[in-house]
């Protein structure tokens, strides 16, 4: 049998982590090498390998997690502003293949990101 990837884990609740919201959609927690004062994940509970793999009928589920974000900033104390990054494949940085939104904020963001 094909093992869990670590979100999938996160999800089950096989693994421990600080999360900040839940729904029947998607999760959000922090990350575990945090980049900024606060860097937060949000998932879909869906497995979507990466940007790449998005399909049509994931439409509204991604729909979901963009309206999802702004009230976690709210949430998170981000009323000076954040930053929303999702890296994909190899060359975009990403390293675990479960889609994955990376909410950042804290401190004053600089462009272009490395
Ligand atoms: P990527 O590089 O794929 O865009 O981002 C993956 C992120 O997942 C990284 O920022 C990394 O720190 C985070 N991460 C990896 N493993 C774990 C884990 O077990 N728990 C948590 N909370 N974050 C993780």
């Amino acid at each position: 049998m094909k093992e869990k990837s670590i979100f999938k884990k996160i999800i089950a609740k096989e693994i421990p982590a600080n999360i900040h919201l839940e729904d029947d959609f998607c999760l959000a927690f922090d990350d575990i090498n945090p980049q900024a004062p606060t860097h937060v994940l949000v998932i879909p509970k869906k497995e979507i390998p990466s940007l790449n793999e998005l399909t049509e009928e994931d439409h509204q589920l991604l729909g979901h997690i963009w309206l999802v974000i702004p009230g976690l900033a709210n949430q998170l104390g981000l009323e000076n502003g954040y930053r929303v990054v999702v890296n994909c494949g190899d060359e975009g940085g990403q390293e675990v293949p479960h889609l994955h939104y990376h909410v950042l904020g804290g401190r004053q963001m600089t462009w272009p990101p490395g």
